[in-house]
């Protein structure tokens, strides 16, 4: 698709949005097809990777490339597409069970190799495709599911962990604050290096404590407050403040070499532009023996 035509109305898919009514992750997918079109981004050169998780349905409804892949594996597979083809634009997204929890690992080891890849998280705050139970971001205290005493763990500070990690972009964003939102996710998508959005995105069926109204009586813009996203230690700062008020914005961006830029196998370019180092009738007898 030629650039030229690309609108909000080309990057819909014949898939229609499976989400409960008033789900947090609408806006994500809004904010995600606006930014395309704001930077002029041919739908074919993005790739949107998920992992398993009410919002890990969301490439399918975007009409680009994607890939649905297993629990937790959003990065890593993200991470092979990005290394593999440098003209692509590669999108991770999934939420705070898939990413925080099985996933941590691979959360932790792409940031701190500053991948040229965008992860958006849609953080609700609770598992929502199994119908309520407690999620690594699930607040001290809440009642559901699988803790109905209430929960007696401290939640995992996905933001601070990024910045420990050496994530070069880091924002918070809200899906009751689209146009900050589209915002937050065309600088992500912009950004040469691991950028990580993530998003208070309300599961409005099975979290009734940190609702649309929770998160609009407590955050705050950053940029209101002449928060410096150049500024390592004041971003930490952020990334722990959660009461009374809660900062959304860009916390911290930084410009350092790519993962890409400093492997040297990649210095001769892309895999997809190297030689396979096989003859044809050998390339052909393991392509026959996998198929
Ligand atoms: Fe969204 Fe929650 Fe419904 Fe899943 S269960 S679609 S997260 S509102």
């Amino acid at each position: 698709m030629a650039t030229a035509e690309l609108t909000l109305k080309s990057l819909e898919s014949d898939v229609h949005p499976d989400w409960c009514p008033g789900c947090g992750d609408f806006g994500v997918l809004k904010s995600i097809k606006e930014a395309i079109v704001e930077l002029h981004i041919a739908s074919h050169d993005v790739l949107i990777v998920s992992g398993i998780g009410c919002s890990s349905n969301l490439p399918g409804f975007v009409r680009t490339y994607g890939v649905h892949s297993l629990h937790g594996r959003a990065v890593p597979v993200a991470t092979g597409a990005a290394l593999a083809n440098h003209a692509l634009h590669v999108i991770a997204v999934g939420g705070d069970g898939d990413g925080y929890g099985i996933g941590i690992g691979h959360f932790i080891h792409a940031m701190r190799r500053n991948l040229n890849l965008t992860y958006i998280v849609m953080d609700n705050e609770i598992y929502g495709l199994t119908t309520g139970q407690t999620s690594p971001t699930t607040t001290e205290g809440h009642k559901t599911k699988s803790t109905p005493r209430g929960n007696v763990e401290k939640p995992i500070q996905p933001l601070a962990l990024a910045l420990a990690a050496g994530a070069t972009y880091v924002a918070r964003g809200f899906s009751g604050d689209q146009k900050q939102l589209t915002r937050l996710v065309t600088g992500a998508i912009a950004h040469k290096g691991f950028s990580l959005v993530d998003v208070f995105s309300p599961c409005v069926t099975f979290n009734k404590i940190n609702s649309y109204s929770f998160f609009k009586e407590r955050v705050y813009r950053l940029e209101d407050e002449r928060h410096d996203p150049s500024d390592l230690m004041a971003a930490m700062t952020k990334s722990l403040e959660f009461e009374p008020r809660i900062p959304i914005g860009l916390l911290y961006e930084q410009v350092r070499p790519t993962y890409e830029d400093t492997e040297p196998v990649l210095s001769k370019g892309p895999l997809v532009d190297q030689p396979l180092g096989l003859d044809r009738k050998t390339f052909d007898e393991i392509l026959a023996e996998t198929m």
